[in-house]
């Protein structure tokens, strides 16, 4: 077996037609069908198959985990008491701070999305 640029790889397509990748030097497989190769694809397969299960969780999560105002501000409360306490890092307070705001931001736009709303029916009213 010669594998000086001409040969072409031993392995089999999907399609189960020959391959027509060229040799890993010295060697019979190209670098797709080596098993060395093969075996990183796996890995990859299963690493991404994690990733994609752990984003999946995370959405199935979304529809029990959505809080009204009212229990994201007990949320905030009980937080707040477990870092006074020392129950919480500053770091867990200061990362529920931040949700905080931005929960405020978006319930903010939400009104002002309702106001526009509003007006642009009475505009609407009026040019009628
Ligand atoms: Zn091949």
């Amino acid at each position: 077996m010669q594998h000086d640029g001409r040969g072409r790889c031993r392995g089999v397509n999907t399609s189960g037609s020959p391959c027509s990748g060229r040799p890993l030097p010295g060697k019979s497989l190209c670098a797709w069908h080596d098993p060395s190769m093969q075996e990183r694809i796996a890995a990859g397969r299963a690493a991404g198959g994690k990733a994609k299960s752990n984003a999946n969780r995370a959405t199935k999560q979304l529809p029990k985990s959505v809080m009204t105002a009212t229990e994201f501000q007990g949320l905030v409360c009980v937080v707040a008491t477990g870092v006074v306490a020392g129950k919480l890092t500053p770091g867990v307070g200061a990362a529920v701070a931040s949700l905080a705001r931005a929960y405020k931001d978006l319930a903010e736009v939400g009104r002002l999305e309702d106001q526009v709303a509003e007006l642009e029916a009475l505009v609407r009213g009026r040019s009628a």
